[in-house]
């Protein structure tokens, strides 16, 4: 059925997401209104609707222009299948998506659970930021219909995907996942061998690294860093701003993953970034991190005067 389909064109037809939490649901969203089939299942009811709302308001607040207008947002969503039952929503799904929260034994349940109840020829991509496939690719019995594609924050204008294949994917599948990538408005990005953090979040860490690293061993002002980045890409907000808006404890967590991963010093968050998320400077959520919120010092004016 799939492979019919794919050789007209469309590489998936019927696609199941599992876990609609931040990412799931925009993923549902963006599927859905790219003419596909789509079905959710979220253990925790109501998450759909509540991430929706979360969503909403988070675009507001931003003041952008969500990659899909509201107006359709709200029209297509009523499309979207919502089942309780796991089984039912996965047995006819000729791709299934996890998004279930980034911990690797979670997702290997999961992915077990797939394994069983999915069809023979279903293919399994997950969402995860940190976790390569090859982690969880031998719990559907399936490991060469797994891949990784992992979206950014699609709808507020991040629209690209990793596509990443694991131990033992095949080109088809990686080449369905790429060109389903595509087909929903995203770049794909695409890591031709297994590489933890991907393509753009390798790019991201090396400049959150190095700033960290200058701030933390006392080299420079975080501000003057953000000055910099502020002018030299134009962009509204420098590095530890980003920070700031990602959450100092989420980031605190994913260097300590790559530290952990290659033992080396260069990699080791600063103890000053400990230091903060003890004390509960967490950033943009905790109203308190490298800046203070509301109207944190670099949104105000002379910010970038000379
Ligand atoms: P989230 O916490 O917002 O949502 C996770 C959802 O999964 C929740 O609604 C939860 O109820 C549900 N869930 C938990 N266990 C489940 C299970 N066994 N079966 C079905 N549903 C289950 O998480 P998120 O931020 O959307 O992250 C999901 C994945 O996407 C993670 O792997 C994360 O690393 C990745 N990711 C997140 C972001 C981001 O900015 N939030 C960006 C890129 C990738």
């Amino acid at each position: 059925m799939a492979r019919g389909i794919w050789a007209m064109g469309k590489p998936f037809e019927k696609i199941t997401v599992i876990g609609t939490g931040t990412l799931g649901t925009q993923i549902a969203l963006l599927a859905i209104n790219a003419g596909y089939d789509v079905t959710i299942y979220d253990v925790r009811e109501g998450a759909f609707k509540e991430a929706f709302e979360r969503l909403r308001s988070n675009i507001q607040e931003k003041g952008i222009e969500p990659l899909i207008p509201w107006d359709r947002l709200e029209a297509i969503k009523t499309d979207i299948r919502e089942m309780i039952n796991l089984d039912e929503a996965v047995k006819e799904a000729d791709l299934v998506v996890e998004a279930v929260p980034e911990n690797l034994e979670l997702k290997q349940k999961v992915f077990d659970e797939l394994g069983r109840k999915a069809s023979m020829e279903a293919v399994f991509a997950t969402n995860s930021s940190s976790i390569p496939v090859s982690r969880m690719e031998e719990s559907t019995g399936r490991p060469e219909q797994c891949l990784n594609t992992h979206f950014y924050n699609i709808l507020e204008g991040m629209n690209m995907a990793d596509v990443m294949g694991g131990t033992r994917t095949t080109k088809d599948v990686i080449e369905r996942g790429v060109a389903w990538v595509r087909s929903m408005g995203c770049i794909p990005l695409t890591v031709k061998k297994e590489l933890l953090g991907f393509c753009f979040n390798r790019v991201w860490r090396a400049i959150k690294c190095e700033a960290l690293w200058m701030w933390g061993n006392d080299y420079v002002d975080f501000r003057d860093v953000d000055r910099a980045w502020m002018t030299f890409t134009k962009m509204k907000m420098g590095p530890f701003g980003i920070m700031d808006t990602v959450g100092l404890d989420v980031i605190h967590a994913i260097e300590m993953v790559y530290y952990n991963e290659s033992e080396h010093l260069k990699d080791n968050p600063p103890q000053a970034l400990m230091d903060k998320v003890d004390r509960g400077e967490l950033g943009v959520k905790s109203g308190k991190g490298f800046y203070t919120y509301p109207d944190p010092e670099f949104s105000l004016p002379g910010f970038l005067s000379p």
